[in-house]
């Protein structure tokens, strides 16, 4: 990477480093956050960087230029673009939309674990995501739950150890995948040491956001761990699937991974029918197994994506008649208090 050569010439006190960072984390750290340069990037009017500037400061704008390179320019009803792009409608108090909407503050069992489902706890091992979705239930409870941090993994896992009835541990987040390979091949081991304890479940939009985030290091704790991997991937549209996130999703499958999607319902995203049987049928050709379409959490700041439970019973109606069985999502919401998801249709 050129620009880490340039920096260790200019700083020759400092250690060379024995490798250069892998081309995901220069991504991620190249991600684009000033609306402006945005605006500028993608040929939109300097108006939306103003706005998008003010309704930034209470949740940052975060993109990383591999997703950018897939929001059409001069386009400001993008669908990828409306996922990122900050809103002033965001600013909007509007009632019924709360800042922990599914409780998971109340049934936060230790900092960083959030234990609401039987057999299976989810665990925050980062607050750091790789894109940052306007939509995101956790937009105000991200620093609040993510208190997982490296030093802290060994109680989090004796605290599931001292549980028999755990069977399952969800990584979810921020986004597990911005940790390093090593360092989740720690947590991994630790993870599989717990003799209860039978599958590891990473839910993630990394694979999406920067493909090459499946790196072979990944592929093989994945791989090598006792537990059972699954991995559930994030996604919303078609367009975020170009080549070389298709590529990066078989590199999972063809490693014996079973990977998931999920997707959130939204308003001038996905909410049609075409939309959202295109894909989920591009997913299944990808060998990658449709999970949930979830109805948006309806959290402070995220009103403006809302689609009424009656169009969304309607829309999975429709994908359930065009396409096989296997290919239609669970259209859930997550009740606060409640023991699953809640299937809606
Ligand atoms: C969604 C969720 C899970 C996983 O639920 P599944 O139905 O097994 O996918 C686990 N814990 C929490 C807190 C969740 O919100
Ligand atoms: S990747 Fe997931 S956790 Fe991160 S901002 Fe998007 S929806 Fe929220």
């Amino acid at each position: 990477m050129p620009r880490v050569m340039l920096r260790s010439y200019a700083q020759p006190e400092r250690r060379l480093p024995l490798s250069a960072p892998p081309r995901w984390q220069v991504a991620l750290r190249e991600a684009v956050t000033d609306p402006t340069e945005l605006c500028r990037l993608l040929d939109l009017p300097p108006r939306l960087a103003r706005q998008a500037r003010k309704a930034a400061r209470a949740f940052p704008m975060l993109v990383p230029r591999p997703f950018l390179a897939r929001i059409r320019p001069a386009n400001p009803r993008d669908p990828l673009l409306a996922q990122i792009l900050p809103d002033p409608r965001e600013l909007a108090r509007v009632d019924g939309f709360r800042s922990d909407p599914t409780g998971d503050g109340v049934a936060a069992w230790a900092p960083g674990l959030v234990w609401k489902y039987p057999h299976r706890v989810l665990m925050v091992p980062t607050a750091l995501c790789g894109v940052h979705c306007r939509y995101c239930f956790r937009r105000h409870s991200r620093q609040r739950l993510s208190a997982a941090t490296t030093d802290r993994w060994a109680i989090l896992c004796r605290r599931i150890a001292g549980e028999k009835s755990i069977r399952e541990v969800v990584l979810s987040g921020g986004d597990p995948l911005t940790l390093s390979d090593d360092s989740l091949s720690q947590l991994a081991s630790h993870l599989a040491s717990i003799p209860h304890l039978r599958r590891i479940r990473v839910h993630t939009r990394l694979p999406v956001v920067i493909p090459d985030r499946v790196t072979d290091e990944l592929l093989a704790w994945l791989r090598g761990t006792r537990l059972t991997p699954v991995v559930v991937v994030h996604v919303n549209h078609p367009a975020e699937v170009d080549e070389a996130v298709a590529r990066a999703l078989g590199r999972l499958v063809d490693a014996g991974v079973p990977v998931l999607s999920q997707s959130v319902l939204l308003r001038r995203v996905n909410d049609s029918a075409p939309v959202l049987a295109q894909l989920c049928e591009r997913l299944v050709d990808l060998r990658v197994q449709p999970y949930y379409l979830h109805q948006l959490d309806r959290v402070a700041g995220a009103a403006h994506f809302e689609v009424p439970g009656c169009v969304g019973e309607r829309l999975i109606g429709s994908i359930r008649s065009q396409l096989p069985g296997y290919a239609v999502p669970r259209y859930v919401c997550d009740r606060p208090g409640s023991l699953n998801k809640t299937p809606l249709a």
